[in-house]
C-alpha cells in the first residue's frame, strides 16, 4: 500500500520535472528569439547611430559654412535675435563702423557704439516693416555716424529661424555711389540744357534758309536742308529725354494735371504722326466719350513714345492700330505693332533707364533707351499703370491705363 503510494508520488514528481523541463525549454527558447531581437535592434541602434553621427558632421560643415559666407562677404553683415541684440556681426562690420567685437555681439542694436544705429528709418524697418514682411530689400538708410560721418546705406533684411527667430541685415555703403551718380545727373544736366541753345538756333536758321530756297526752287538744297532739320530734331528729341530723366530723378518732373479730351488728344496725335510717317499706316479704334484728369502733354509724349516704338521696331509690318476703350474706373489705352516682338525676360526690364535689348534685328534701330522709362514715369505719376504683352516674333501690344477721376491726395 504504502509502496504503491510512493509510486504515485514519484510518477506525480517525475511529471511534474517533465513538465518543468518543456517550460525550461519554451522559455529557453523565448529567450533564444529575445537574444536575437536584441542583436537585431543593437545592429539597428548602431546604425542609427552612425547616421547621427553623419547627420552631426553634416550640420558642423552646413554651419562652418554659413559662418564662413558671413565673415568673408565684403558687405557689413548683422544676425540679430528677435529682442534686436546682435548675435554674430562680421569682419566688415567692424571695419566700415570702426566698432570692436567685445562691444558688438550680444548688445542691443540701437545701443551700439554709443547709439549710433539708433536710426528712425532703422527703427521703422526693424520694428514695423520687417515683422509684417519678413523680407526687406533695398531700403535706403542716410544718417551721419559720429566715427565716419556721413553715409547713405542700402539695408537688404530678411528673418529667419534657427534656435529662435532671427534677422539677417545686410548693409552696403552706397555713399560714394550715390555722389557719382549725382555728379552724372548734374553733369548730364548741365550739357542738355547748353546744347539746347545752338540746336534751336541751328534749326531756326535752318527753317529760314529752308524758307528762302523754296521760293528759289531749288528742290535738291531744299532736301538737304530738310534732312538737317530732321537731324536737329532728333537731337532734340533726345536732349530733352536726357532733361526729363533728370527731372524724374530729381523730383521735379512737373505734371500739369486737369479734366482733357483723351478721344480727342488720341485722334490728333495720329494724324499728326500720319502726316509724318508714309511706312505705316496708324489706325485708331474704340472712344471712351468721357474726360480723363491727367496731364495732357505728358499722355501726348507717352502715345508718341509708343507709336515712335511700334513703328521703329516692326519695319515689316504696315500698320500700328491704337485702341481706346474703358473699365468705368480706368481709360485704357493699347498701342498694338505687328514687328519683332519682346522675350519674356526683357519684358519688365525695358521700362529700366537707358535699357536696350540686345536682338540682332534691333541692332540697327537707334535708340537711347529712354522712352519708355520716361512713359512709365508719367504714367505713375498719374496713378496708372504702363505694360507690355508680347510674344518674339509676333509684334507687340503696349497697353495704360489711366484712372478717370482724380487720384491725387
Ligand atoms: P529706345 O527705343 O530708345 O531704345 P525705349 O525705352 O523706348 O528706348 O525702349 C527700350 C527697349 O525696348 C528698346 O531698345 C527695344 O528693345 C524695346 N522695345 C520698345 N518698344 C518696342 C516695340 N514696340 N517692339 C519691340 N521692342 C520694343
Amino acid at each position: 500500500m504504502q509502496q504503491e503510494a510512493t509510486n504515485e508520488e514519484l510518477q506525480s514528481a517525475n511529471e511534474e520535472i517533465l513538465s518543468s523541463n518543456e517550460e525550461l525549454q519554451s522559455i529557453n527558447e523565448e529567450l533564444e528569439t529575445s537574444k536575437e531581437e536584441l542583436e537585431s535592434t543593437n545592429e539597428e541602434l548602431l546604425t542609427v547611430n552612425e547616421e547621427l553621427q553623419n547627420r552631426n558632421a553634416e550640420l558642423t560643415e552646413a554651419r562652418d559654412y554659413a559662418q564662413a559666407i558671413i565673415r568673408t562677404v565684403r558687405s557689413p553683415l548683422l544676425i540679430l535675435d528677435k529682442d534686436l541684440r546682435v548675435k554674430t556681426a562680421n569682419r566688415a562690420f567692424f571695419q566700415t563702423f570702426q566698432v570692436d567685437e567685445k562691444n558688438t555681439e550680444g548688445n542691443f542694436i540701437y545701443d551700439l557704439g554709443k547709439g549710433q544705429w539708433d536710426i528712425p528709418a532703422l527703427r521703422k524697418l526693424l520694428n514695423e516693416i520687417l515683422p509684417k514682411n519678413n523680407v526687406f530689400d533695398n531700403y535706403e538708410v542716410e544718417h551721419v555716424f559720429p566715427s565716419i560721418g556721413h553715409k547713405i546705406m542700402l539695408l537688404n533684411a530678411r528673418k529667419f529661424y534657427k534656435d529662435g527667430e532671427n534677422i539677417l541685415l545686410a548693409i552696403e555703403d552706397i555713399t560714394e555711389r550715390k555722389s557719382y551718380e549725382n555728379q552724372k545727373d548734374e553733369f548730364i544736366g548741365i550739357a542738355s540744357h547748353e546744347l539746347k541753345t545752338p540746336i534751336t538756333t541751328m534749326k531756326a536758321f535752318a527753317q529760314i534758309l529752308q524758307k528762302r530756297l523754296g521760293q528759289s526752287g531749288d528742290k535738291k538744297d531744299v532736301y538737304l536742308l530738310n534732312n538737317i532739320n530732321s537731324q536737329a530734331d532728333r537731337l532734340t528729341n533726345i536732349i530733352n529725354d536726357l532733361l526729363d530723366v533728370n527731372k524724374i530723378e530729381a523730383g521735379k518732373l512737373e505734371l500739369h494735371k486737369k479734366k482733357f479730351d483723351l478721344d480727342a488728344l488720341v485722334k490728333k496725335v495720329v494724324v499728326d504722326f500720319q502726316y509724318t510717317v508714309d511706312t505705316h499706316s496708324i489706325i485708331k479704334a474704340g472712344k471712351i466719350n468721357e474726360l480723363v484728369y491727367g496731364d495732357e502733354s505728358g499722355i501726348e509724349q507717352v502715345l508718341a513714345n509708343l507709336i515712335t516704338n511700334a513703328i521703329k521696331y516692326s519695319p515689316k509690318a504696315d500698320k500700328v492700330v491704337l485702341n481706346i476703350l474703358t473699365d468705368k474706373r480706368n481709360a485704357i489705352v493699347r498701342v498694338q505693332d505687328f514687328g519683332f516682338g519682346i522675350a519674356k525676360n526683357d519684358q519688365e526690364r525695358i521700362f529700366e533707364r537707358f535699357y536696350r535689348t540686345s536682338d540682332k534685328e534691333k541692332n540697327n534701330v537707334s535708340g537711347f533707351g529712354l522712352g519708355l522709362y520716361i512713359s512709365s514715369e508719367i504714367i505713375k505719376r498719374h496713378h496708372g499703370k504702363l505694360w507690355v504683352e508680347s510674344m518674339t516674333g509676333e509684334g507687340s501690344t503696349f497697353i495704360f491705363l489711366l484712372p478717370l477721376k482724380s487720384q491725387d491726395k
